[in-house]
């Protein structure tokens, strides 16, 4: 797809046909299927000082927590029990959590759950920490490009810098993750063209997972008095993400999910999603983890839900990439 064609779609003049073409492509790729991958959102300490989110450093309104090893634990075992095969731990920037933490962490998870898939979101680390989470057992990294626009993407996250960003993704890739990334739509002074360039990027990249969303306004952010991203612009971004990608895992996001009325939830979800990741943070700190306002409760049975009234099938399968098929993780040579 041209960036021509890509604009044209992202002006929303063919969505019905944009929409049931990504639906096509999603149903070649994994059917009927959605996955689900149950998130435990473990600290939302932050050493970054992004704009648009709730959980930056310089934000004194917020409770911060910190969940320990064994709480952590806790926490993973109902995603078990419950059948869900993935796990992903998201936290801010959090380098309180050493690299021997995390390798921990994963390791007790490994142990105790027999073929469970670990996703990490922890944000920007040393390539060796990276290394080393690899060899405890991690098999996928999910680390958002949020824009691809290097003035905009400067301007919303100071001290970092957009060809950091790029490069960890490539090193991921390198060290043989599944590496997933994602941009968000609706950002203070983002154009049409910005998003068209981040879904070229998504098409160059080819991420085996892709977790986007809509920009939604908090409180104590710096951009707490800006508009958020709307639904269907997003939606356009999501579908045009699994048209050029063609078989990367795609969730309807909690943030979609949270702008999404009622009736839109499974709408969403048949424009080209094929993964919902229920929330297993324990309430007492996930009323913490505010990164944006009103914060959309996934639980199992809302996600199961949705799935249904989408007439589509749950799978608790682990679902590797269907891109790049893992090798067995454990110790690896680089
Ligand atoms: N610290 C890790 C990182 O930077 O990748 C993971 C945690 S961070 C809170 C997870 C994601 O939340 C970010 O990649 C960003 O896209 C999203 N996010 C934060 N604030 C948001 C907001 N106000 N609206 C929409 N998405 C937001």
């Amino acid at each position: 797809m041209t960036k021509r064609e890509i604009l044209e779609y992202l002006s929303g003049v063919r969505d019905e046909d944009l929409f049931s073409e990504a639906r096509r492509v999603q149903k070649a790729a994994s059917g009927d299927k959605v996955f689900l991958r149950g998130i435990v959102e473990f600290s939302n300490n932050c050493a970054r000082n992004c704009a648009y989110c709730g959980l930056r450093r310089d934000n004194t309104g917020l409770e911060r927590y910190d969940m320990t090893v064994s709480e952590i634990m806790g926490a993973v075992r109902p995603v078990y029990e419950d059948g869900i095969r993935t796990v992903v731990l998201q936290s801010g920037d959090n380098s309180s959590y050493t690299r021997k933490k995390i390798c921990e962490i994963i390791e007790n998870i490994k142990k105790q759950y027999k073929n469970i898939a670990v996703t990490l979101s922890l944000g920007e680390r040393p390539l060796d920490d990276y290394k080393a989470f690899r060899d405890a057992g991690a098999d996928r990294y999910l680390l958002r490009i949020e824009t691809t626009n290097p003035r905009l993407y400067k301007k919303l996250h100071p001290g970092q810098s957009l060809k950091r960003r790029m490069d960890i993704l490539k090193d991921l890739r390198k060290i043989k993750y599944q590496v997933g990334t994602g941009n968000i739509v609706g950002l203070p002074h983002q154009s049409i063209e910005d998003l068209a360039e981040d879904i070229l990027f998504f098409k160059k990249f080819q991420p085996d997972m892709i977790g986007l969303g809509p920009f939604i306004a908090q409180k104590d952010a710096l951009l707490k008095n800006e508009p958020g991203g709307a639904f269907y612009p997003t939606l356009r971004v999501l579908a045009l993400a699994r048209i050029v990608t063609k078989n990367a895992f795609l969730p309807i996001t909690t943030a979609l999910v949270t702008i999404a009325a009622e009736k839109q939830k499974h709408v969403a979800l048949n424009s080209g999603a094929d993964v919902i990741m229920p929330d297993y943070t324990p309430r007492k700190y996930s009323k913490n983890y505010k990164i944006y306002d009103n914060k959309s409760d996934i639980t199992l049975p809302k996600a199961i839900n949705i799935v249904k009234t989408a007439k589509r099938v749950l799978s608790l399968e682990r679902a590797d990439s269907l891109k790049n098929p893992p090798k067995q993780t454990g110790t690896i040579r680089y």
